[in-house]
């Protein structure tokens, strides 16, 4: 089912593209998510075909060649994307965010620059925040830029970074040396290519291991300093900005597991007999589909409600958290059930929902904890 509450809010051209993609993740990316898991490749052997689709540009401006979708167009895709591949659904949510921030704060030339070339796989982004030692805390960072002749050299470790493997441009926030206090957080658009930049794959993921995942090692690298995105001083307010919208990617990812979730269920439910009778006419089974048919549309709703707040200009931090946090948590609710409904067989890697249980631990970790969204949604709530 689809993520919007009524489809006749979207128009004919939009449906038409969220269906496409529907079909294309079913029949296409499913089965290859399936090989993903089992470690062999990754989105990346497929990324020309994203590129094609126009799932690189889809929050990208016409003037750009971008599709330009509104954001509850684009959550849709990312759950119709999640349905069938977490995966891909976050490969293409950090790409895009990272799109998205350069379109509304790069600087000119260089915003024309990168988003002309932003559908190229080859020019993939990545979101370069967190560091062994600044995860939550992200003002923590240690990662250092020193001024240099025409820009800046950085130098330390960035973790975790989804797409780092691959991506030419990473959004990085970093420390300027000796810079006041309220200075010296700033965000650089680093290219990949530079000499100094090195990256090593993150192995042994619980889940989504078809989404590639680095560490990224610069050493003395050089950045232009025309490639300074936002103030300096104002990095953490660009990365926070970057991650309010996306955080409602990753609650369309989680949504998207969910309803694959659901649609297991229901359909394991119908053909299981036990007792001489299919396990779903079980009132314990019954409460279990229930209880997740109703959290799923909950969530669909706080995604849907958040997004349009984007597309209104007035995205508020509460809804974007609010949807993260309950979206996230409630998908991995209802995985659990999804497993607990399949009995034994939910436990084996042959059953889908082994995999989607394993896929959606992640999106309440990334992108901020929940406990760091009930923290922004409270800090919302409570100041003077
Ligand atoms: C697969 C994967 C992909 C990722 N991709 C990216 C990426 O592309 N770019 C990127 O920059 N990062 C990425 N991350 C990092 C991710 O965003 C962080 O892991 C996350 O923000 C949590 O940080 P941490 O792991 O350092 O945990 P910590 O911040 O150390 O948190 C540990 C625990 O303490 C809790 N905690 C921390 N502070 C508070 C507080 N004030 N109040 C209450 N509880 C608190 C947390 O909620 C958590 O439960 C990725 C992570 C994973 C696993």
């Amino acid at each position: 089912m689809a993520l919007a509450p009524l489809e006749s809010e979207l128009t004919d051209d939009q449906q038409v593209l969220i269906d496409a993609v529907r079909e294309y993740a079913r029949n296409e990316l499913l089965p290859l998510d399936r090989q993903w898991d089992a470690g062999e490749s990754t989105v990346f052997d497929i990324v020309q075909q994203l590129a094609e689709m126009g799932l690189l540009t889809l929050v990208v401006p016409e003037d750009f060649g971008g599709l330009a979708c509104p954001y509850r167009v684009y959550a849709s895709i990312i759950h119709e994307l999640a349905s069938s591949s977490p995966s891909t659904a976050v490969t293409v949510a950090v790409h895009c965010m990272v799109g998205k921030i350069l379109a509304s704060r790069a600087p000119e030339p260089l915003r024309s620059e990168l988003l002309k070339g932003w559908g190229d796989p080859e020019n993939f982004g990545a979101f370069a925040l967190s560091e062994a030692g600044a995860g939550s805390d992200a003002a923590a960072v240690k990662t250092e830029a020193v001024e240099a002749d025409g820009g800046f050299r950085l130098t330390g470790e960035k973790m975790w970074i989804s797409n780092g493997m691959r991506a030419r441009w990473f959004l990085t926030l970093v420390r300027l040396k000796d810079a006041p206090t309220d200075g010296a957080l700033c965000a650089f658009v680093v290219d990949g290519r530079e000499k100094g930049l090195e990256r090593t794959q993150v192995h042994g993921k619980m889940g989504i291991r078809g989404s590639e995942t680095a560490v990224i090692h610069l050493d003395n690298v050089f950045v232009p300093k025309d490639h300074l995105i936002g103030e300096r001083g104002e990095g953490l307010q660009v990365c926070l900005s970057s991650l309010n919208e996306g955080r409602i990617g990753i609650a369309a990812q989680a949504s998207g597991i969910a309803e694959a979730c659901l649609d297991e269920m229901v359909t394991y439910s119908r053909q299981r007999k036990q007792f001489g009778k299919p396990i779903g006419t079980f009132p314990a089974i019954g409460e279990m589909i229930a209880d997740s048919a109703v959290e799923l549309e909950a969530a669909k709703l706080l995604i849907w409600r958040a997004a349009t707040e984007v597309d209104q200009g007035k995205l508020a931090p509460t809804a974007s958290s609010m949807a993260k946090l309950y979206a996230t948590e409630a998908a991995n609710r209802i995985a659990y059930r999804a497993v607990q409904v399949h009995g034994g067989s939910g436990y084996v890697n042959e059953c889908r929902v082994e995999q989607l249980y394993r896929d959606v631990r992640v999106t309440t970790l990334y992108e901020g904890t929940s406990e760091i969204q009930r923290y922004v949604i409270a800090r919302e709530l409570t100041k003077a």
